[in-house]
């Protein structure tokens, strides 16, 4: 059988793939005597286009489920994507623009009929692409948060969240825009530089000098309920027991730590107003402080304002200054140039507002998500990343679920139109405080999916659904059971959840990872998953983050179509570490590529003695086994073991690493040389057996490698397959270890040769010997020395030695080399010496050798004082750190190395 010379995996993986699909081989085994094993993907958002952090999340998640696949359980990958409201709703409105529309003027229904079309014609880029990486999703299976069921299970959770009290109407600062009158997301608003001041205000005490802040907004000091220091400013220590004055209006303020104040911010004291300004806001609700609006929606200063009380926010900004100067309180004035949000439709800066929306209560539910960790045995992998999780649940705030957009789950929440606004009115007219919520019975609010045909306070029956929609994370807090039916009770969801282990990125350790659980938990009474695991950031090499601002992208479409799917795949698993960060760069990708090249060359060499069109691994005979037959039959078992235990413990470098030592090196590079020796021998039998191992090692690396690199393993086992045609390897077992192979007798014995073979080459490649030149060693030893007679053969053909002489004491020649292998259980230490005389010049040898330590030395010494340098330490990205890091690791056992081989010439 031959094997076309080059593998082109363009071809090879299109035609895998739709293969698989086709079969139904990525769907669950339905055998029901077989464990379910389940991931749910992280939906990627239907926005979406592939990037290096996909490929890697889904690797890694490919690489699971096809090993659990092999292992008998029925594997489940189930996939979907995100309706990403903000994004997709951007997306759209952007093309509207192209046309000269506003989503305001096509209207909600018709608008919401777009976004569908553009979801239909390009919501599924990002699953065809991810098709190309090989993910052996159940696409039988596939969701989208706004499916009808999915869009049932958000309908039923709120409902359930809201009747056991942990869903409120309350108020939050949103961005608002005075002249289109709507709340924007942060998306909405566009930032820019403007030129402006900063004006220093004098805030008096009623005894003593008071305190300067520094603001770009004086109008809204009128709404200021505090003034703020940073805990460790030891400046403002004597203020804390004082009582500050408001300017003009003369209220009493708070002081107030916290450590969210910018000491290096103007004074280093700031006021505190919560009903304009987000920070502020968040820092009233942490010290309990209320809120006080001061102007009206159309950004008129309201009653609050006092005398200002009808004027524009700017004409009252100009006459504040102008009051403050007259009564000596304003300090100084800088020219600044701060960055001023802007309505992106109608370019209007933007009023941070205090306004109604929708929260979920979360510190019940945050103790569901503590019990996980603590109880109910949630594991994070690394495990640092539980610190953070629980951190963040310990010191949770209220979620506010409601976005005032139009694509997405609309709420099921209904106001009655006589009662709502004259409660809102009413609420408004006093101060704020922010566990002030709404209560429905008097507000006329309704929370129902459908339309009530009456309002339960007043009887009326006008009612309107709320506008807005939920924050897309409630859809996606739900996925892992959503996904599978839920609210319904089907099969799938009995079956398969919980499900086995989510892999994810850090950036949504609290988005989505904290809230999975804590929904799962309090809907199904079961955490979503056992293991989390979260892999690393993609990087440049460098350290900077892969970004499209940067423009330092490297496309991951762009890679398979170079080098094909298993090669960018293999990788990056190559490259995850502990979940460290991962440093890419266009050339890391040749190592999966040349794997993949080593891979197809072995297999043509093994194949091509092989007749028909698939080859059978028939069981070898023992009597004809050798050393290097049993050493690399006994390797094969251990690194199945070791494979596999990488692989439950989540060390995917490990497994690919030991995978690639052991194909590369003791595979190709040793084995297979040997093996053609032992062809030679003439004696069939013999030759034959050589062949079936040779078989029996290529099908199981195969089957080791499939979850790495699906596509070549497939195309390559097809020719080796011992279940005939139709078989998948997909569907192949995992290699089981078998511990009548493991032979540590060989494995010592074969070490001893592979440490000869590899002083004589480190002699030859040190000592400049030409390549064409055979060597004669000498070997001094007394113990195993037998062992060595019987494979002097080996030694010949992989050392390019001529004569091997042995002996318990050997004369070393002048102008030899020597170098010494410590004594093993079965042999002493021995001695093998290289003579030289008439290959090299040992003299010119050893002045060259000499001058290259030194070299080595200086380079290792200037990057030692660069490390020591704690400046350079503190301002360089961790990437550089550890890159110097690891290079003065290798010029170090570089500079062993040399120091041995000046040794060895003495
Ligand atoms: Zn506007
Ligand atoms: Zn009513």
């Amino acid at each position: 059988m031959t094997l076309p010379p080059v593998y082109s995996p363009a071809e090879a993986e299109s035609r895998w793939y739709s293969e698989w699909e086709k079969n139904g081989y990525f769907q669950p085994d339905p055998d029901p005597s077989k464990k379910p094993f389940t991931i749910v993907i992280p939906p990627p958002n239907v926005t979406g286009i592939l990037h290096m952090g996909h490929a890697l999340n889904n690797t890694l998640q490919d690489v699971l489920i096809r090993y659990k696949r092999m292992r008998g359980f029925a594997a489940l990958w189930v996939p979907g994507t995100d309706h990403a409201g903000i994004a997709t709703q951007n997306v759209v409105e952007r093309e509207l623009s192209k046309e000269g529309l506003t989503r305001q003027q096509l209207g909600r229904e018709e608008f919401i009929k777009r976004v569908w079309a553009w979801k239909e014609k390009y919501g599924s880029t990002i699953v065809q692409q991810l098709r190309r990486l090989g993910a052996s999703c159940d696409w039988s299976r596939e969701r989208f948060t706004m499916d009808e069921g999915l869009s049932r299970a958000v309908e039923k959770a709120f409902l359930k969240l809201y009747e056991s009290g942990l869903i409120y109407r309350g108020y939050y600062l949103v961005n608002w825009c005075p002249r289109c009158q709507t709340a924007l997301s942060d998306e909405e608003v566009q930032h820019e530089e403007i030129q402006g001041h900063l004006w220093y205000i004098r805030y008096p005490a009623e005894k003593g000098d008071g305190v300067v802040v520094a603001t770009t907004r004086p109008e809204t000091l009128l709404g200021d309920v505090a003034v703020a220091i940073h805990p460790e400013d030891t400046r403002y220590s004597h203020l804390v027991d004082q009582t500050i004055l408001l300017p003009i209006l003369r209220r009493p303020l708070k002081v107030i730590r916290d450590p969210a104040v910018d000491r290096k911010f103007g004074t280093g004291a700031v006021k505190v107003t919560p009903a304009h300004d987000l920070k502020d806001f968040l820092m009233a609700q942490r010290h309990g402080l209320s809120a006080i609006r001061v102007m009206h929606p159309d950004a008129r200063m309201n009653d609050q304002a006092g005398p200002y009380a009808g004027m524009d926010r700017f004409e009252c900004r100009k006459r504040i200054v102008q009051d403050l100067e007259a009564q000596g309180l304003l300090v100084m004035t800088q020219e600044y140039t701060p960055s001023i949000g802007h309505c992106y439709r109608c370019k209007t800066i933007i009023e941070p507002t205090l306004s109604p929306q929708w929260f979920i209560k979360m510190s019940p539910l945050a103790k569901l998500g503590i019990e996980a960790v603590e109880k109910d045995g949630l594991r994070f992998i690394p495990e640092r990343w539980a610190h953070v999780y629980l951190d963040w649940l310990r010191n949770i705030r209220d979620w506010c679920i409601s976005r005032q957009i139009w694509w997405g789950h609309r709420i099921p929440a209904w106001y009655c139109q006589s009662c709502y606004p004259a409660y809102v009115e009413e609420k408004q007219r006093k101060p704020l405080s922010f566990d002030s919520i709404f209560e429905e019975e008097k507000a006329g609010i309704h929370v129902s999916v459908t339309r009530p045909s009456q309002c339960r306070c007043c009887g009326g029956n006008l009612l309107v659904q709320d506008e807005d929609v939920l924050d897309t994370w409630f859809s996606s807090w739900l996925w892992p059971f959503s996904t599978l039916g839920w609210p319904e009770k089907t099969k799938d969801l009995s079956t398969f959840y919980p499900t086995s282990v989510l892999v994810t990125g850090q950036d949504i350790i609290f988005f989505w990872v904290a809230r999975m659980v804590m929904a799962g938990k309090f809907f199904m009474g079961q955490i979503p998953f056992k293991d989390v695991y979260i892999h690393g950031i993609i990087r440049v090499e460098g350290g900077k983050k892969m970004s499209k601002s940067l423009g330092n992208i490297i496309d991951p479409l762009g890679v398979i179509d170079r080098m094909g799917a298993d090669a960018l795949r293999f990788s990056l698993t190559h490259m995850t570490s502990e979940g460290q960060d991962l440093y890419l760069s266009e050339t890391k990708f040749l190592l999966g590529r040349n794997f993949a090249n080593k891979l197809w060359n072995a297999a043509r060499l093994i194949l091509e003695k092989q007749e028909g069109e698939a080859a059978q691994p028939i069981p070898f005979n023992p009597r004809f086994m050798t050393i290097p037959d049993r050493w690399i039959l006994s390797r094969f078992q251990r690194v199945i073991q070791e494979m596999t235990d990488s692989l439950e413990g989540y060390r995917f470098h490990e497994a690919a690493r030991g995978l690639y030592q052991f194909v590369w090196h003791d595979f190709c590079d040793w084995y297979l040389e040997i093996a053609k020796l032992q062809r030679e021998s003439g004696d069939e039998a013999a030759t034959h057996n050589t062949d079936q191992i040779l078989l029996t090692l290529l099908e199981g690396v195969l089957r080791l490698l499939h979850p790495f690199m699906p596509f070549i393993t497939e195309e390559l086992w097809q020719k080796v397959q011992p279940q005939g045609k139709g078989m998948t390897i997909m569907r192949a077992s995992w290699p089981g270890p078998e511990s009548a192979w493991l032979d540590p007798d060989a494995q010592e014995i074969f070490g001893q040769l592979q440490a000869v073979v590899t002083e004589v080459r480190n002699i030859r490649a040190t000592f400049r010997v030409p390549l064409k030149e055979k060597v004669s060693l000498l070997i001094q030893g007394e113990r195993g020395i037998d062992f060595l007679r019987q494979h002097e053969k080996i030694i010949q053909r992989l050392g390019s030695v001529d004569r091997i002489s042995v002996g318990s004491s050997v004369d070393r020649p002048s102008s030899s080399v020597v170098s010494h292998l410590p004594p093993q259980e079965s042999f002493s230490s021995w001695d093998l010496i290289v003579p030289l005389a008439g290959l090299v010049d040992l003299k010119v040898e050893r002045q060259r050798i000499e001058k290259e330590l030194k070299a080595i030395e200086s380079r290792a010494q200037a990057k030692k004082t660069r490390l020591s340098d704690s400046l350079f330490r503190s301002k360089a990205p961790t990437g550089v750190v550890a890159e110097e890091e690891e290079s003065l690791k290798l010029l170090e056992a570089e500079l062993a190395k040399w120091t041995e081989s000046l040794k060895q010439i003495q």
